[in-house]
């Protein structure tokens, strides 16, 4: 078993901007959360919340527009004294250290596979090429590794499908294949961003299945980065909720599920069907729809649909996060004592 109380990585404050003819989109504006090694962690949040653009920041992979302002990334890299704690925002993006951490620590797969895998190569050449990037094998060896990776995701035939081309494997499949490359190399921390949205549900069911195994297999840490709460609570251990880049709520599944406490995560859960539910309750939606980054709500970026507002305070304050529970955190005025005690303050 994996030990659970050692940090791996550390986001702290992380704010992260894009400049568009439009203006600055303000994408993440202080994202604070840790996952220790051998955790699974779900970061969840409507689309726009600021999810794929952490996952980009941690692999120090901001498309060209964006570019992080302020706080740090730190993974903590297991050496034979100890760990070493690296700051992966103070590399630069094509550094030598940079790309070795890339595929031999942190690896990622992507939602769709078909815009990852290059259409023009085969399987077989595209696991070689992850392989030969990252670890000091032969020719023969390589071949050995990369029907090795096909085999560990549960392919039948993985010779064939080395030497098929991506269009030539169905949509599972290729996320398998996808899954092999990221594996290829042995990572400690595995990026997932969306890996089964696009995929039918049996097919969903499978991919969560194999990467529990594997989680089982290797105890890699994994960030699950994804809009389904069902997915979350098959898979994870711990769970980030974003809003408009900023981390309204952290702590484990149980506590996430059977007692949130951020007004945000209340709504998100009451929003989705549960095999408990009264047949005629009636699921609820959450009012408005998240705002565009480029014109950010002053106070609380929630206050505009949140039934528990408090007037006075929410639209003129932004909260802080506040520890309420040992591991778990809340960014909200109404477990913020100093906050709701304010004159004027009207629940
Ligand atoms: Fe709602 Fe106020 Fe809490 Fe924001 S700070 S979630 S508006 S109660």
């Amino acid at each position: 078993m994996a030990d659970r109380a050692e940090t791996i990585l550390e986001v702290r404050n992380l704010h992260t901007h894009f400049h568009t003819e439009s203006g600055v989109v303000r994408a993440l504006e202080g994202v604070d959360f840790t996952l220790n090694r051998g955790q699974v962690l779900g970061v969840v949040g409507e689309s726009g919340c600021g999810k794929s653009v952490t996952a980009q920041c941690i692999m120090n992979m901001v498309p060209s527009r964006g570019r992080i302002v302020d706080g740090s990334v730190i993974y903590h890299q297991r050496n034979g004294q100890g760990t070493e704690a690296i700051e992966i925002t103070a590399l630069p993006p094509k550094s030598r250290e940079m790309r070795r951490i890339r595929g031999n620590e942190i690896a990622m797969i992507f939602q769709e596979p078909m815009t990852s895998l290059d259409p023009l190569y085969t399987v077989g050449n595209q696991l070689l090429e992850a392989i030969n990037l990252h670890q000091d094998v032969d020719r023969t060896e390589a071949r050995t590794l990369a029907i090795h990776s096909l085999d560990r995701v549960q392919l039948p035939e993985p010779e064939r499908v080395f030497a098929s081309y991506p269009h030539q494997l169905s949509g599972g499949q290729r996320q398998r294949v996808m899954i092999a490359i990221a594996l290829s190399c042995n990572p400690t921390l595995l990026i997932a961003d969306e890996p089964t949205t696009a995929l039918d549900v049996t097919t969903q069911a499978q991919i969560l299945s194999l990467m529990r195994d594997l989680q089982d297999e290797t105890h890699m840490s994994i960030i699950f980065i994804t809009h389904d709460l069902g997915v979350v609570a098959e898979m994870c251990d711990e769970v980030a909720v974003m809003y408009l880049g900023k981390v309204v709520e952290q702590t484990d599944i149980d506590t996430t599920f059977y007692s949130p406490r951020h007004p945000y995560t209340q709504a998100l859960l009451r929003s989705i069907p549960r095999l408990d539910d009264d047949q005629d309750r009636r699921l609820e939606v959450i009012a408005g729809s998240v705002p565009d980054p480029s014109s950010i709500p002053s106070g609380c970026r929630f206050h505009p649909r949140c039934p528990e507002f408090l007037t006075g305070v929410c639209e003129q304050r932004e909260p802080v996060l506040v520890q309420v529970d040992e591991g778990h955190q809340v960014r909200c005025h109404l477990y913020d004592e100093t906050a709701s005690s304010q004159p004027g303050t009207q629940p």
